[in-house]
C-alpha cells in the first residue's frame, strides 16, 4: 500500500484508477484502528476495485476540552492493518495540507446537526461535515463507506453529499461489536477494567428499548428506565437515551416510519455512543 500526504497525489492516483475503468472506494477514519474500521475497508472493496483509506485526526471536530491530544495515533500499525484489509492507498495528510492558512469555509447541515450529539457537542457536526465534504471532493470516489456506529454522523454526511451534489454514493456499514455487545470504538481504550465490564450495558439498554417498542411499550418510559440503568451500573452522566425517526432524527411520532434508538453516556473518561434500529 502506498501512502500519500498531499491532495495532489491523492487526486492523481484516484483519477488514474478511474481513467483505467476502475471503481474507487473511500474509507475516512481518524485511526486508532479496530475491526470496525477494517470491516468498512472490506465493504468498500466489495463495491470498488481500489480502496483509499484516510487517516486524519480532524481538529475541527474536537472542542478545546475534548481529547484531540490524547487521541490514539499510530500510523505504522494502522497502515499495516489497512493494507491487510485490502486498501491500496493511504491518504495521511498533515493539518496544514487540509486546513492551510486562511482556510475559513465551513459546511453546516442545520437541523440534523442540532439534535442528539449536536446538542451536547455543538461544534462537532460542522467539523465532521466540513472534513467529509473536503475528502469526498478530494478523492471523487465512486463510493464512500461510513459506519452506522456513528448513526447521526452518517445521516449528516448523506444529507450533505445530497445537498452539495457530490456524486459519491454514501454507504452505511453495520456496527462491529465485541463478543459482549460493546460497539468497537477507538475510545474504548480509555476504559478501566471495571468500566469496561459495565460498558456493554449501553448495548443491553438499547436492545431492551427496541424489544419493548416492538412489543408496544411506550418509548419514553423505556428510555427513562434505560437512563436509570446506565447510572446504576456506573455511567457518570447520560447525555441522551432517545427513540427518533430514523431519517429526520426528530422525535418518532409516526409508528409507520422506521425509528432508531440511540444513546450517549459517559463512563469515566470515555463518552460512549451506540444505536440500534427499532
Ligand atoms: P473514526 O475513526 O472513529 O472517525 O471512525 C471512522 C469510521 O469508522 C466512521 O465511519 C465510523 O462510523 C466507523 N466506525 C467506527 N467504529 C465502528 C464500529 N464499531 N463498527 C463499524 N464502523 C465503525
Amino acid at each position: 500500500m502506498q501512502t500519500v500526504r498531499t491532495i495532489a497525489d491523492l487526486r492523481a492516483q484516484a483519477s488514474a484508477w478511474r481513467q483505467g475503468g476502475g471503481r474507487v472506494g473511500l474509507v475516512p477514519t481518524m485511526g486508532g484502528l479496530h475491526e470496525g474500521h477494517l470491516s468498512l475497508v472490506r465493504l468498500a472493496r466489495e463495491h470498488a476495485d481500489h480502496v483509499i483509506a484516510t487517516l486524519f485526526v480532524n481538529p475541527a471536530q474536537f472542542a478545546p476540552n475534548e481529547d484531540f491530544d490524547a487521541y490514539p495515533r499510530d500510523e505504522a500499525a494502522d497502515g499495516d492493518a489497512f493494507s491487510n484489509a485490502g486498501a491500496e492507498l493511504l491518504f495521511a495528510p498533515d493539518i496544514a495540507e487540509v486546513y492551510p492558512p486562511g482556510h475559513v469555509t465551513q459546511v453546516s447541515v442545520p437541523g440534523l446537526s442540532e439534535v442528539l450529539d449536536g446538542a451536547f457537542r455543538p461544534h462537532f457536526f460542522g467539523g465532521v461535515a466540513t472534513i467529509a465534504a473536503k475528502l469526498l471532493i478530494q478523492a471523487m470516489a465512486d463510493v464512500a463507506v461510513f459506519g452506522e456506529k456513528d448513526y447521526q454522523q452518517l445521516q449528516v454526511i448523506k444529507r450533505m453529499a445530497r445537498d452539495l451534489d457530490i456524486p459519491t454514493e454514501i454507504l452505511g456499514a453495520p456496527t462491529s461489536r465485541e463478543a459482549d455487545g460493546l460497539a468497537m470504538s477507538s475510545r474504548n481504550r480509555y476504559l478501566t477494567e471495571d468500566e469496561r465490564a459495565a460498558a456493554p450495558t449501553i448495548f443491553a439498554v438499547l436492545q431492551e428499548i427496541t424489544d419493548g417498542v416492538r412489543g408496544g411499550v411506550g418509548a419514553d418510559d423505556l428510555c427513562a428506565i434505560g437512563r436509570a440503568r446506565l447510572l446504576d451500573v456506573g455511567f457518570r452522566d447520560v447525555d441522551y437515551v432517545s427513540v427518533v425517526d430514523a431519517e429526520t432524527l426528530q422525535p418518532a411520532t409516526d409508528a409507520s416510519r422506521p425509528a432508531r434508538a440511540l444513546a450517549a453516556a459517559w463512563l469515566g473518561k470515555a463518552r460512549l455512543i451506540d444505536n440500534l434500529p427499532v
